[in-house]
């Protein structure tokens, strides 16, 4: 049984919540630049030389890629063969958030009491903390600051049973073109069908861990996010919602077995500036 100590996680989310915010992933930077060749607007090409730009002068200066830092959504997966000492997982993030939000100058975005006081906790704590256990020793620590624009974006949808793959296509086509320029295009469509009215939308947020370009395992679900894909760029939303092609940059689908009598269908928007960061302990 390897023993480590929760401040391996706390400076782990600390260091995450700093390079998240600040230094677009390769994959990302890579379809902006592909999608400059399929962008045939010339406002919408203007756009994606910003936004190439914009990463540029974030990560030269280590300055956030967008003044949204996001709600700090966590993914620990952490290996059975693992003892923690020196207190508990949710506070030894929260404390990571702390830090990493106060010495990187990262905006506090999160209010305490949603309903009848909504202060700013002025740390951007509590964040979010998914958890799973998984054979071996290590501890993968995956952080996502997840802007308000493109969640304010996301639907979720108790569809029925018959309503079948098409009707998921309709309901993510209608989801995107509702969104319209509103989460901030190209987006990243992240969908989760089957489990529970809860666990569709977990899906399609953890869709969005995925690089750009990863297609699901599943050559059949690969095959409809392909098809899915194309479907949503015929929109012509475009890039930052002026028209033209480049709507999304890609779209993901993750699938869970469902009851008979149910047939949840999430679709969870990440924008632009798609930020995930992952370390391992
Ligand atoms: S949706 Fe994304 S790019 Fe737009 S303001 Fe929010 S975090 Fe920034």
């Amino acid at each position: 049984m390897r023993e480590l100590d929760l401040y391996e996680i706390t400076r782990a989310v600390r260091e995450l919540s700093i390079e998240a915010n600040t230094v677009a992933n390769p994959d990302l930077r890579i379809a902006l630049e592909k999608s400059l060749d399929k962008e045939e607007s010339p406002a919408g090409k203007a756009v994606l030389h910003q936004l190439l730009q914009n990463q540029d002068i974030a990560r030269k200066e280590r300055i956030p890629i967008c003044q949204d830092t996001g709600f700090t959504v966590v993914f620990l997966r952490v290996g059975m063969d693992i003892r923690f000492t020196g207190g508990s997982i949710q506070d030894a993030v929260n404390e990571g958030v702390r830090a990493g939000y106060t010495e990187g100058f990262l905006r506090k975005s999160i209010v305490k009491d949603p309903l009848t006081h909504p202060v700013n906790t002025n740390d951007n704590t509590p964040a979010i903390v998914h958890t799973e256990l998984v054979p071996g020793d290590k501890v993968t620590v995956t952080l996502m600051p997840k802007g308000g624009g493109s969640e304010n974006m996301s639907r979720i949808k108790m569809m029925k049973p018959a309503d079948g793959t098409a009707g998921v296509k309709d309901f993510i086509l209608e989801t995107v073109q509702a969104a319209g320029g509103n989460p901030c295009p190209p987006v990243i469509v992240g969908v989760g069908v089957g489990g529970t009215f809860d666990y569709a939308a977990y899906l399609a947020k953890i869709s969005l861990l995925r690089k750009i370009g990863e297609r699901n395992s599943n050559q059949e679900i690969a095959d409809l996010e392909r098809e899915w894909l194309k479907e949503v760029n015929r929109l012509g939303i475009g890039p930052a919602g002026l028209g033209g092609r480049v709507t999304a940059l890609d779209l993901f689908v993750e699938v869970f077995p469902r009851h008979i009598a149910t047939f949840p269908a999430a679709v969870n928007i990440q924008c632009n500036a798609a930020r995930v960061k992952t370390r391992v302990l």
